[in-house]
Parts: structure tokens; sequence; C-alpha cells
């Protein structure tokens, strides 16, 4: 068979520990037999992070503005406890964080759903998609300590120094603790772009949700900052594609989501999508399950597993012990990465082929070829024997295979 051409390349973003292993596998194994992978490719593994200063992760978002897709591994975010077993020269920041704030995006999480691991909530049939506003709110908040007696004020002073506005936020009888939180207009105005954009693609409906009842002001501006970009920019494509857009107070979308039958985008504020992210993954089934694409509003898509880099069976791995790591997410990433270079390019074959890889993982699984992260949730007389990662792979490969015959 023809390999699949790929003039334009991706741009491929390495990372570390057992989630580096797969990487390798399941572009040896999995990808370059059948596609003439192009890509540029950039090694965020922490010691080359460490030897290159970060610059690394710096060239790679830029590189992902320059070629509009990036596919990524998982990587260490160091702590102290790193610096010690990599001896960094400093605490080098988060990978995603400086690729967020480069690309300026929005993170759409979805689950994998299996009909062999029932989700927890029993109604949903299809994957609820988690929109999470990538920057602000409690993430770059100030917050202080208050000792004891003493007044609080909110204070806005502008460019020339003239005092704008001055509000007492409480007037302290004794200790307590104090945060200042803000958000951007043009960050906002990307959140939404960028979601309702997302939504017209995989053609479902944008529901939204913050807390405007309460948050009269802050929480209220996003709302209507959605509503205005909805109405001038959108509503028509909307009621074109038959889809809908929904806000309402977050309490009530909680409640309504978990009546539904799923299918729909939730999008949230930074720290509602934290949290309801890695709950709708761990009810539809199981955390690493969890498929992630970063969308800036110009057009830009980096896609990963939510997942981090498995060092526990990383540890195993390195002591020769078998190990069956879910390698679902990873390639959920490489496929989605491709299917977009597909689409973008016009290039039919390479779509196909990146259904065919989501495909063929399913249906291994479907047989009863768990990793260990899902036997524990399936009823023992549906599970073949558990598969170490070579041979998961392998049967993937074989299945993959046949599909692109068929
Ligand atoms: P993790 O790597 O996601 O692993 C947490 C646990 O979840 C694992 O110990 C394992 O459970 C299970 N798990 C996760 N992915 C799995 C998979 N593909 N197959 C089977 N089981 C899986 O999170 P972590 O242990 O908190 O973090 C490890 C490192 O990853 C850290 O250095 C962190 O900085 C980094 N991280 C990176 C990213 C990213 O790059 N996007 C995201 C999160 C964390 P069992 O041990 O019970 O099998
Ligand atoms: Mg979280």
């Amino acid at each position: 068979m023809e390999k699949i051409k790929m003039p334009n390349p991706i741009v491929e973003i390495d990372g570390d520990e057992m989630t580096r292993v797969l990487w390798s596998m399941i572009k040896e194994q999995l990808i370059c037999p059948f596609v003439e992978l192009n890509t540029e490719y950039y090694d965020l593994c922490l010691p080359n992070r460490d030897a290159t200063e970060d610059q690394v992760t710096v060239q790679a978002a830029q590189a992902i503005k320059r070629h509009h897709i990036g596919v990524k591994c998982a990587t260490i975010t160091p702590n102290l406890q790193r610096q010690e077993e990599y001896g960094l020269k400093k605490l080098w920041s988060s990978p995603n964080a400086t690729i967020r704030a480069a690309l300026d995006g929005t993170v759409f999480r979805t689950p994998i759903l299996l009909s062999k691991v029932k989700p927890v909530v029993t109604c949903w049939k299809k994957p609820i998609t988690i929109a999470r506003h990538a920057y602000g709110d409690i993430y770059r908040a100030v917050e202080y300590r208050v000792p004891g007696a003493g007044k609080a004020e909110l204070v806005f002073t502008d460019e020339s120094g003239q005092e704008l506005s001055r509000q007492t936020v409480f007037a302290f009888q004794g200790p307590g603790i104090l945060q200042g939180m803000h958000n951007r207009d043009d960050s906002i105005r990307s959140f939404a772009r960028s979601c309702f954009t997302y939504a017209l693609e995989v053609g479902q409906d944008l529901w939204f949700s913050t807390k405007d009842t309460i948050s009269k002001d802050y929480d209220q501006h996003f709302k209507l900052i959605f509503q205005e970009i909805f109405e001038q920019e959108f509503q028509a494509k909307f009621q074109a594609a038959g889809l809908r857009y929904h806000y309402a107070l977050i309490d009530d979308v909680a409640a309504k989501v978990i009546r539904s039958e799923g299918g729909m985008i939730w999008a949230c504020k930074n720290y509602d999508g934290d949290v309801m992210s890695d709950l709708i993954a761990a009810a539809s089934g199981s955390l690493p399950m969890m498929t992630s694409v970063l969308v800036s509003p110009e057009g830009n898509f980096e896609y990963e597993a939510a997942h981090g880099t498995v060092t526990d069976h990383y540890r195993r791995y390195q002591k020769g012990e078998a190990v069956s790591t879910n390698p679902l997410a990873t390639m959920a990433a490489w496929a989605g990465a491709l299917k977009k270079r597909g689409e973008m390019d016009d290039i039919p074959a390479l779509c196909h082929f990146a259904d065919c890889l989501n495909q063929a993982g399913l249906e291994v699984f479907e047989e009863g070829y768990l990793s260990e992260d899902l036997a524990a949730l399936c009823p023992a007389e549906e599970l073949k024997e558990m598969p170490e990662n070579g041979k998961l792979l392998g049967l993937i490969r074989a299945r993959l295979e046949a599909l692109l015959a068929g």
C-alpha cells in the first residue's frame, strides 16, 4: 500500500516518562507505516527544556502559530522534587501554561466513551465537552493574609495616575483573608469566539454558565460579551446549522447536564472548567480517557491527552515490569492533529486514516483487551487477558491494517 502524503508539517512536541515511550511506539507502529509523516519536531523532555533554558517550549509555541497544528506528548511540570531528580537549573514553568499563553486559547476536553465501561451517570449517551477559559480569575489572583483589624479596599488608578474607583471590600475586625482577581475583555472575547467556532465545527449546541446573579459585574461581563459576540458574529451560522446557544446559571446547568443525554459543549470560566472537566472525565469512565485540544481564535490547534506522564507506570517499566498503559487519549491526539491537517490541506486519505486510527483503538478495547486503568471498571467476564503495552499496540496495529484494507 502506498503511504499517504503529507505536504505540510504538523508540529510534534515530545515529552517525558511513560508517555514518551508510548509516543514513539504509536508513531513507529501505528502511523509511520501508513503515512509519510511530516513533522517539525520539538523535544520538550525535561532535560532538554533545562538545557535550552526553556527556549524549546517557546519555539514550539511559535511553530504552532506558523503551521497551525500541533500535537503534544505529556510533559513533567517540575516541582522541587523533580528539580532534585533531574538536577535542574531552575523550576521551569508548565509547558502547557507557556503554550496556552502564546496561543491565547480555549481548552476543549472530551471523554472517550466505551460501551464496556458504563458512565456513572446512566442517562449519558454522548460525550460532554468542557470548554475551559484558560486565562485569569483565581489563576492570576493576588492574595493577602489579613493579620488583624483593618480595612481592605479595591482601588483602580488609570494610566495618568487618576483614581477612578475606590470601594471597601471589607472592614476587618480581626484576622482573615483577601483576594483580588481580574480578567481582560480581549481574552474573554477570544474565549467566546473559540467556543462558538468549535461548536459549529463539531455540530453541537453550546451552553455557557456563570454566576451572574451573585457576581453582578464580573460574571455578568462574561455573559454580556458572549451574548454580543453571538449576536454579531455567530447567530446566523448557528441557525443555518440548526444549533443552539444557551446561557444559564452554573447551578442550573450543572443540574441539567446531569439529567441530559450529553452531546453538548459546556463553556466554563477557568476554575469551573478545571473542576468540571475532571468531574466529567471521572463520571464518564476513567480519567486517562480524556482528550484535549487547545483552540486559538486565530485558528491554531494543539492536540494532547489530558493525562500526565504516568510516572508510576514509568518506574515499573524502568524495572522491566510489564505495564498496561492506556494509549487511547494519546492516539486520539495524533488522530486529531492528522485529521485537522487533512481538512486544512484537503487530503481525504489523511482524514480517513485518522478516523481509522481512533477506531482501531476503540475496537480492540471494545473486544475486552483493556488497559489496567479500565480493567477494574469492567465486569470480569467481559475481559480478555490484560495486554501489556507491546501486545496492546500490536493488536491495535492489526486492527488498523484491517480497517485500512477494508
Ligand atoms: P498522571 O500522569 O495523569 O497519572 C495519574 C494516575 O492516573 C496514574 O498514576 C495512573 O494511575 C493513572 N493514569 C494516568 N494516565 C494513564 C494512562 N494513560 N493509562 C493508565 N493509567 C493512567 O498524573 P500525575 O501522576 O499527577 O502526574 C505525573 C506527571 O505528569 C507530573 O510530573 C505532572 O507534572 C505531569 N502532568 C503533565 C500533564 C500534561 O503535560 N498535560 C498533565 C498532568 C500532569 P495508577 O497509578 O493507579 O495506574
Ligand atoms: Mg482539574
